[in-house]
């Protein structure tokens, strides 16, 4: 049996977003910027894609611009508030993925300043000091801080940034590529400056992902050269791919309900059967339902000798899944979000994260598998 629980890496491509996109690679294969018929066709398509993304965020057609990457997205507007809108100070945390943590220490090493908010255990921020860095301030700031985390699931209260970043007028920024497609986000009800989206995460090709810019908010692009995506983006445009991010967002929007539902309750199952067959293992992150992303759990692993190589056996059984543990002094380096939230170094962690695709008989395989791996292991090592 093949069972992919490594949803937060990537997905799968759902097989209507690959029907969209695929007269995209074959007949419409004109330039976007070209004047004729063909380029007509393909420019049509990008700004149709446009107009789903707009939709899914309430926001306006003008201020949505593909990109290569949610990495890209990301870095954009970092670099672009410190260049670009008098950005002198960064509040971050510590977990976020490496596309802001590194492009905010870039920044740091140009002489802007950089704090990190406080987490707890789960990885929520504490509120409190978020408040009292933002209230300290007194350069312009920009808040980048994601909206679920992708190692450990724990979502942020978007609102509550958001509110605190209009009392003290800094600028928001939220790394959204793990929810965009799973949680609903309106930025006419949530006052947030910028967005990042990756479409390989919700059922859409790799390689194609979008920044949402707000319009009183406007940066500078990366790259210069042609008059792409209405300046902010040179390049000829990935059309099958924007048309397949489009297609994929529409598909998330439709069923998010249903999609919801489905992977909370498989989720939900996962978490009483692993209890159920290996009670020594731990949970990382927010555990309830209304803190944590319906699609990613985090799972330490019982601390003995079994437990270094359980990634490699669920892959023997055909099963994949992520890794990372917390680092330990002296051993390599380990998961920066596990450290983050001072998860016990002595436990391997996996995360297994969900799609609408995997099924319950599925799980009852991973489960079986974990517990096979863990029988007869009660033995405690030191380090893992
Ligand atoms: N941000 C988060 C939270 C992610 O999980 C990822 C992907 O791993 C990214 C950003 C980067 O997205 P992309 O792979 O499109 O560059």
């Amino acid at each position: 049996m093949k069972v992919y629980l490594d949803n937060a890496a990537t997905t799968q491509i759902d097989p209507l977003v690959l029907e969209e996109m695929m007269p995209y690679l074959t007949e419409f294969y004109g330039n976007p910027s070209s004047i004729h018929s063909y380029g007509r066709k393909a420019k049509s398509a990008i700004e149709k894609a446009r107009k789903i993304v707009a939709k899914y965020l309430n926001a306006s057609s003008s201020e949505v611009f593909f990109t290569g990457c949610g990495t890209e997205a990301s870095n954009m507007i970092i670099k672009g508030a410190v260049r670009d809108l008098g950005v002198q100070r960064i509040i971050s945390s510590e977990i976020e993925h490496h596309c802001v943590l590194h492009s905010v220490q870039a920044m740091e090493r140009t002489g802007v300043q950089v704090d990190f908010v406080n987490l707890d255990s789960e990885g929520h921020v504490d509120y409190a000091h978020l408040e009292e860095l933002l209230k300290s301030s007194s350069s312009k700031t920009l808040v980048s801080l994601m909206h679920a985390n992708n190692e450990i699931g724990t979502l942020l209260n978007v609102e509550r940034v958001s509110d605190l970043c209009s009392k003290y007028n800094a600028l928001f920024h939220s790394d959204t590529v793990q929810t965009i497609g799973y949680y609903p986000l309106d930025v006419q009800k949530i006052k947030i400056h910028f967005l990042s989206g990756s479409a390989h995460k919700f059922h859409g090709p790799k390689g194609v992902g979008f920044v949402y810019i707000n319009s009183e908010t406007p940066v500078k692009p990366l790259l210069d050269g042609g008059s792409q995506e209405r300046n902010m983006r040179a390049g000829t445009e990935n059309v099958f791919s924007i048309v397949g991010l489009g297609k994929a967002l529409e598909l998330a929007l439709e069923k998010m309900d249903e999609n919801r539902a489905y992977l909370s309750d498989l989720k939900a199952y996962m978490v009483a059967q692993l209890m159920a067959h290996i009670p020594e293992l731990k949970f990382n992150g927010d555990r309830s339902e209304a803190g944590s992303n319906y699609k990613v759990l985090s799972v330490s692993m019982p601390p003995n000798e079994k437990a270094e190589l359980t990634l490699f056996n669920l892959d023997i059984a055909g099963i994949a899944a992520s890794g990372g543990s917390a680092c330990t002094s002296g051993s390599e380096k380990g998961s920066h979000v596990l450290e983050g939230i001072k998860a016990d170094a002595q436990r391997k962690a996996v995360r297994f994260s969900f799609s609408k695709y995997n099924t319950k008989e599925e799980i009852d395989y991973v489960v079986a598998t974990l517990a096979k791996i863990f029988a007869n292991a009660g033995e405690k090592v030191g380090t893992v």
